[in-house]
C-alpha cells in the first residue's frame, strides 16, 4: 500500500488590506456580541442596509479602518 499524502490546497479568500471594499450601507452599527478577531476588542463592525446586516465584520472599528478614533462607533 502506498502511503497517501493528501495534499490539500486550501483556498482562502484573504482580505486584501490595500483594497477598500465597496460595501454600500445605510449605517455602521456596533455589534457588542462579537470580539475583534484581530485585537479582541468590542464592538465589531456591522454594516446595515435596508434594515438588514449586509456586512458582519469580524474586526473592530480600529482594525477595520485603521484609525484609532474608530474605537468609538460614533466615528464610524
Ligand atoms: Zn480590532
Amino acid at each position: 500500500m502506498s502511503s497517501r499524502n493528501a495534499k490539500r490546497r486550501a483556498k482562502i479568500a484573504a482580505p486584501d488590506t490595500s483594497y477598500q471594499p465597496a460595501i454600500i450601507v445605510d449605517a455602521w452599527v456596533p455589534d457588542y456580541g462579537r470580539e475583534c478577531e484581530n485585537c479582541g476588542q468590542t464592538p465589531c463592525v456591522n454594516g446595515v442596509r435596508d434594515g438588514k446586516v449586509v456586512y458582519a465584520g469580524s474586526m473592530c472599528g480600529v482594525c477595520t479602518w485603521g484609525e484609532a478614533a474608530c474605537i468609538d462607533p460614533v466615528n464610524w
